[in-house]
């Protein structure tokens, strides 16, 4: 999609820092982060949010956290991390391309919302 902000991203139009990128997965660092490591895990297949998830599409997800999983290691965050999706304007989504924010580098607080 050519107007997508991520979608630019992964095609290279708009520059990121990318930490992690194979045939399904794009990962690069957040532009404003919210913890010592925010990284943000997308799919390359434009899909708007986790609710337009269906068996076509859902190994895609899979992927991600496999990426992640490969990041744990290449970011050194084997004191653990956090997973986070929004979707939709009550889930607090701001771009509307599937994404995991993955959050380390200090204790992260038990509350969630
Ligand atoms: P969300 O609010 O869950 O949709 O998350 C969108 C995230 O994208 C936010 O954490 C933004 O800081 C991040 N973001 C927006 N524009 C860029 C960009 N050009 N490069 C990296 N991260 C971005």
């Amino acid at each position: 999609m050519t107007d997508c902000l991520f979608c630019r991203i992964i095609a290279g139009e708009i520059p990121s820092q990318c930490v992690y990128e194979d045939e399904h997965v794009f990962a690069f660092r957040d532009i404003a982060p919210q913890a010592p490591v925010h990284i943000l895990v997308v799919p390359k297949e434009h899909i708007t949010s986790s609710a337009d998830l269906d068996e076509s599409n859902s190994h895609l997800a899979g992927k991600c956290f496999e990426a992640i999983a490969k990041l744990v290691v290449s970011e050194d965050l084997t004191r653990g991390y956090r997973v986070v999706t929004n979707s939709g304007p009550d889930g607090g989504q701001t771009v509307l391309h599937l994404h995991f924010h993955l959050l380390a580098g200090k204790g992260l607080s038990e509350q969630l919302a």
